[in-house]
């Protein structure tokens, strides 16, 4: 057992029996602890817990427990029907509802039931610990458990540690988190903590898509899953989590943040909350979940072009080149290194050409840098692919003066590599680069005002989210250089102050230094 945490001898007290909290009961009673479990509401916590023994049941069929053993951890659940029945709790853990002071009046009586060395944590998803801790005798007894919904199935539970949070009550509850098996992260009591402040890019990018006009939602969901690698996309996640839910954390980032405009809620999702469509709760959200489910834009077949000409060093366009040519275009390759130095020879200079795809109709094919490719002529810009190898479909724009062809013959060469092609209007950052290097701004803002260490970030990433990497192991793979790139042409073209790239990030691409060893000095 990791060296602070609780003993399963010591009683939990868990307040507050709704989704979260007999989740939480569960995952306690299951590591071997004696749980009481108390709500406001009469009756709520007994038949909570008897639904946890309906889950507890289910593990022992699917082999995840022995008979004995569930039939222990349901022996050691116990609802409670006041909170100085939590009296003797080493433990408390508050999962009760989302207002401040509500929140505020349990500490207070926790406080004078519990024990002096009990500690005190709250799962609050938006609120300050600082702010539930204040006025308290012992605030330093007070931290957050953030567990992940449902608690039993995820492994992250964020630590957040208030202004006066002590360190051994940190560390105990990060040590008992570990010894129920899930997988804790340490971070400040920063507004959304780490998932919750480093996801909201991941909405934010393909809102800014959608009010540009440059894209439907099927569209934007579609790139991001196929091409970038996202298990869901922006629109259909928030119409599962629900666009109340999601507008409402959004908005209370936003606000303790004092409006900074890189969380600025988008009006179209206020829209949609105030005609009551909150996603699959309500039956409608972004999407109508009836028979009719919008398809993505993805264009017809054409033919591939015979031959190419590949200039560059940039991963997304080079990881496809494999599969272009096996789909049976030949490919002349010109790979610019570090030197610039084109296919051996010293006497090329990279700045003269566009890096990409020469067509045989003279037009280019531009992985994105972040600006519009308008500014390019007769060319076709690129959005980033997430896995080269896996993915399914690429994303197309073309510029103002972009040929028909030279769009066909673009189409036909990423079609001969088995990929669905999406041709979306030519908006600076388009779906995945500039939602990647906004995820990866974010996660570097968080490192570098100390909030959190980068691989805690990465890990809260992908275990929260799922996401297929953590942000700065991505920002790794594409190259701080260019997110900084894709991050001062969007800051360009938005002037609010939304895009502005981290000092960190830029340090830290100047000097070539990996963003998953950033430290805060
Ligand atoms: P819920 O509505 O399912 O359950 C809340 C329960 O708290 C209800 O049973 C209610 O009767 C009870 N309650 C209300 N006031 C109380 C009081 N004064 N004393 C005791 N019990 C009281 O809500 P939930 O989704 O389980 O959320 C609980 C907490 O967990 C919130 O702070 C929420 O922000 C946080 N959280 C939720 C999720 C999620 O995905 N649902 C994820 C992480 C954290």
């Amino acid at each position: 057992m990791p060296g602070h945490a609780l003993a399963p001898s010591v009683p939990i007290g868990v307040v507050g029996a709704g989704t979260m909290g007999s989740g939480i009961a569960q995952v306690a009673a299951v590591a071997g602890h004696e749980v009481r479990l108390y709500d406001v509401l009469p009756g709520a916590a007994a038949s909570a817990i008897e639904r946890i023994h309906g889950h507890v049941d289910r593990m022992v069929a699917k082999d995840r427990l022995t008979a004995p053993d569930g039939d222990a951890a349901k022996a050691r659940l116990r609802p409670v029907q006041a909170l100085a029945d939590l009296a003797g709790c080493g433990l408390v853990i508050e999962a009760a509802l989302e207002e401040l002071s509500v929140k505020r009046e349990l500490f207070t009586e926790l406080e004078k039931v519990c024990g002096d060395d009990a500690v005190l944590a709250s799962n609050t998803s938006t609120f300050s610990i600082t702010a539930i801790a204040a006025g308290l005798q012992r605030p330093e007894r007070v931290v957050g458990m953030h567990f992940f919904n449902p608690a039993p199935l995820m492994a992250l539970v964020e630590v957040p540690a208030g202004a006066a949070t002590s360190e051994a009550v940190a560390e105990q509850v990060f040590d008992t988190a570990t010894a129920w098996g899930k997988t804790p992260v340490r971070c400040t009591s920063t507004p959304g903590f780490v998932v919750n402040r480093v996801a909201r890019p991941f909405y934010g990018e393909a809102l800014q898509v959608l009010e540009d006009g440059a894209a439907d939602c099927a569209t934007i969901d579609a790139v991001l899953r196929e091409s970038g690698g996202f298990r869901m996309g922006s629109f259909e996640l928030a119409d599962l989590v629900g666009n109340d839910v999601n507008l409402a954390v959004g908005r209370s980032v936003w606000e303790q943040t004092f409006g900074d405009p890189r969380y600025a809620p988008s009006t179209r999702q206020q829209a949609l909350v105030d005609a009551g469509w909150m996603g699959r709760k309500s039956g409608r959200g972004w999407y109508t979940y009836d028979d009719e489910s919008p398809e993505p834009a993805t264009e017809q077949p054409r033919p591939a072009p015979e031959r190419v000409v590949y200039h560059g060093g940039f991963a997304t366009c080079y990881g496809l080149l494999d599969r272009i040519v096996a789909g049976g275009v030949s490919v002349e390759r010109y790979l610019t290194g570090a030197s610039g130095a084109r296919n051996g020879s010293d006497d090329f200079d990279p700045s003269e050409i566009a890096y990409g795809v020469e067509l045989p109709s003279g037009g280019l094919v531009i992985e994105t840098t972040g600006e519009p490719v308008s500014m390019d002529g007769d060319a076709v810009s690129l959005d980033w692919v997430g896995d080269a190898a896996n993915a399914t479909r690429v994303c197309l724009a073309p510029s103002d003066a972009c040929e028909p062809n030279t769009l066909a013959e673009a189409i036909g060469l990423f079609q001969a590599a088995s990929l669905a092609v999406t041709v979306i209007d030519d908006v600076p950052g388009l779906v995945v680069a500039r939602t990647v290097s906004m995820l990866v701004n974010e996660a570097v803002d968080l490192v570098a005002r100390g909030e959190a260490a980068a691989a805690d970030v990465d890990t809260a990433m992908r275990l929260g989210t799922g996401y297929p990497r953590g942000p700065l192991a991505w920002g790794d793979e594409v190259g701080a250089g260019l997110v900084v790139d894709v991050l001062t042409e969007l800051a360009r073209a938005y002037p609010s102050g939304r895009y502005r790239p981290s000092p960190m990030l830029i340090r830290a691409a100047r000097a070539g230094r990996p963003l998953v060893s950033l430290a805060r000095r």
